[in-house]
């Protein structure tokens, strides 16, 4: 039998069917998005693993490798120091990195309520930069090259923005050269308390500005990047601060390299 459709009838059919291929179109779309979403997010889990895992046997197995070396060897008073320094640098990596992960999980389940009290920041960022200092450079140069206003207080929480300027200044010494210079700023202007801390580094694309603040990201593919790390520093620098109403910018250093900006 065959059926004669009225033209106004083969309109709303069309009609239809378009409206219903749309809907289709848009909704295999952001289940094709949030598919790619979570498996970007899986891949990131896993490199997080392998690169904790990776962090934390490294400095654990020199530690054990200059102990044993101090109980079977005979060595002098000096060699002996000078061991002992090189496992506190390691002790003092793994604590970094154990604080990083407690800070992120708390912030992350929200159970951490990030306690303020007024505090000298000018003194706190002047300590990370002497423990960082001694700790990077072997050639006992001046790789950090500090300009601290003194007397800066705040109120904050010390314990978490000393994890916020820890972070930018590991990164900044990371992402460049050995013994490379980085620039800390710390200064008061307009009412406002200025941090920079800026490198000469390999500097971040500006497609990626925005992304480096998401948990777990990390610039560049597992296979090709050589630098080690979790994904997790720059997630906790803008949770906290974010929690103090201060915020960050980063821009290109000058003549290469990257500049970290915080205003409180
Ligand atoms: P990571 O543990 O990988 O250093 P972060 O959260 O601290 O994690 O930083 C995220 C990513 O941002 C890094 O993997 C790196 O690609 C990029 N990045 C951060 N700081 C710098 C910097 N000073 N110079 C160049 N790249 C940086």
């Amino acid at each position: 039998m065959l059926v004669k459709l009225q033209p106004t009838r083969i309109g709303m059919i069309l009609g239809e069917g378009s409206i219903f291929a749309f809907v289709f179109l848009i909704g295999a779309l952001s289940l094709h998005k949030a598919i790619n979403k979570e498996r970007k997010l899986h891949d990131q889990k896993k490199n997080f693993l392998l690169s904790v895992t990776h962090e934390l046997k490294s400095p654990l197995a020199s530690i054990k490798l200059y102990l044993q070396t101090i109980q079977k060897r005979d060595l002098d008073k000096k060699q002996v120091v000078s061991f002992i320094d090189k496992c506190l640098l390691d002790i003092e990596r793994l604590d970094d990195l154990v604080e990083n992960m407690l800070l992120a999980a708390k912030i992350e389940n929200q159970s951490y309520t990030f306690p303020k009290e007024q505090f000298n920041l000018s003194a706190l960022v002047d300590s990370i930069v002497n423990r960082l200092q001694i700790n990077k450079c072997d050639f006992n140069q001046q790789l950090i090259n500090a300009e601290i206003e003194p007397k800066i207080e705040i109120t904050g929480d010390k314990f978490a923005l000393s994890s916020v300027v820890t972070n930018l200044i590991e990164n900044a010494v990371k992402y460049s050269k050995p013994c490379e210079e980085v620039a800390v700023k710390l200064f008061r202007k307009d009412n406002s308390v200025f941090l920079q801390v800026a490198d000469n580094g390999i500097g971040i694309a500006d497609n990626e500005k925005s992304r480096i603040f998401d948990k777990f990201y990390r610039v560049g593919s597992e296979d090709t990047r050589n630098t080690k790390g979790t994904g997790l520093g720059l997630f906790i620098v803008k949770q906290v601060l974010d929690k103090h109403k201060a915020t960050i910018q980063v821009r290109d250093n000058k003549p290469s390299g990257s500049l970290f900006e915080i205003v409180f």
